[in-house]
């Protein structure tokens, strides 16, 4: 058995997972991050109790190993940056290990997701495949002959910061025209915030609302059609680097399928065509969904 934890910026879920990838128990709590004189401190607490909690209800005997899945820069068990968390240089496996003494692995979060969509979600019947996860940010993954591909060092592949407009905007990486710039659903909520002039309190489920009008969609067809035009170039470029024969694509994207997901399709087809329509690969969304950074940080 395995402990699974998804580390976020205003909650940590956590969860008991079965030796085949089954997520059995799932529990969630709200932290205070950005209100923490020690943000270092504060998270590390606040992971050691719910582990603790957890094994006030299984023995802990039968875990082998804790898992995490943690936004931001990760190198051999210890979490160097993650802007939205505010921390830096933390040790988690070490500090971990320490306390419970059980082998601990950590992961960047859009990693983690992508193992639980290949070995148990949208991708596992596949053995090439692209996972997107479309957010505040972008993030992604790569598999190739059923193996993740993983750079030597530092965390790499930051498919997010793949530039697809060098007159576009800056992005945070330091680049201008990222991905990430045009394609985080960030992005495009932004963009639907400005054009139909709503209050930047406004939540996704609001917006998703009123793109069901189609009098409110018509307005925002523009900002629709270029958004998905330039994900369509995006994938594009992953197309012909790795010929994927599915994407799969996460993140709060999922719940605008109905809306997006043909459009893209109708894009991608063009984009692939002007180069081999042969390549075209399915693209699905993914099945997990908030589940995925638990069960993917106890795949190894
Ligand atoms: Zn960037």
């Amino acid at each position: 058995m395995k402990i699974g934890l998804d580390i976020g910026g205003s909650h940590i879920a956590i969860g008991i997972v079965d030796d085949n990838n089954k997520l059995l128990q799932k529990y969630e709590k709200d932290i205070k991050i950005s209100e923490s004189k020690n943000p270092e401190r504060y998270l590390l607490d606040n992971i050691i109790l719910l582990i603790k909690d957890i094994f006030s209800k299984i023995d802990r005997n039968e875990v082998d190993l804790i898992g995490i899945a943690c936004p931001g820069n990760i190198q051999d068990g210890k979490l160097i940056s993650a802007a939205n968390l505010r921390i830096k240089n933390l040790g988690i496996a070490k500090e971990l290990e320490k306390e419970f003494n059980i082998k601990t692995i950590v992961r960047n979060d859009g990693k983690c997701a992508a193992l639980a969509e290949k070995y148990v979600g949208a991708m596992k019947n596949y053995k090439s495949a692209c996972f997107l996860i479309l957010g505040t940010g972008v993030g992604g993954a790569v598999f190739l002959d059923g193996e993740m591909i993983l750079p030597k060092k530092d965390s790499g592949f930051e498919i997010g910061h793949m530039v697809i407009d060098i007159n576009g905007d800056k992005c945070t990486c330091g680049r201008v025209g990222c991905f990430e710039t045009l394609c985080s659903m960030r992005k495009f909520k932004n963009d639907i915030i400005q054009k139909l002039q709503l209050n930047s309190n406004v939540t996704g489920i609001e917006i998703r609302k009123l793109l069901e009008d189609k009098n409110t969609y018509n307005l925002v067809e523009d900002v629709i059609n270029i958004f998905i035009y330039n994900l369509s170039v995006g994938l594009g470029n992953l197309v012909r680097i790795f010929k994927p024969e599915v994407i799969c694509i996460g993140g709060s994207f999922t719940h605008y399928e109905d809306i997006l997901l043909c459009k893209l399709k109708k894009e991608l087809e063009r984009e692939v065509s002007l180069f081999n329509s042969n390549d075209l690969p399915e693209i699905l969304m993914a099945t997990l969904k908030n589940d995925a950074g638990i069960i993917g940080a106890t795949i190894i």
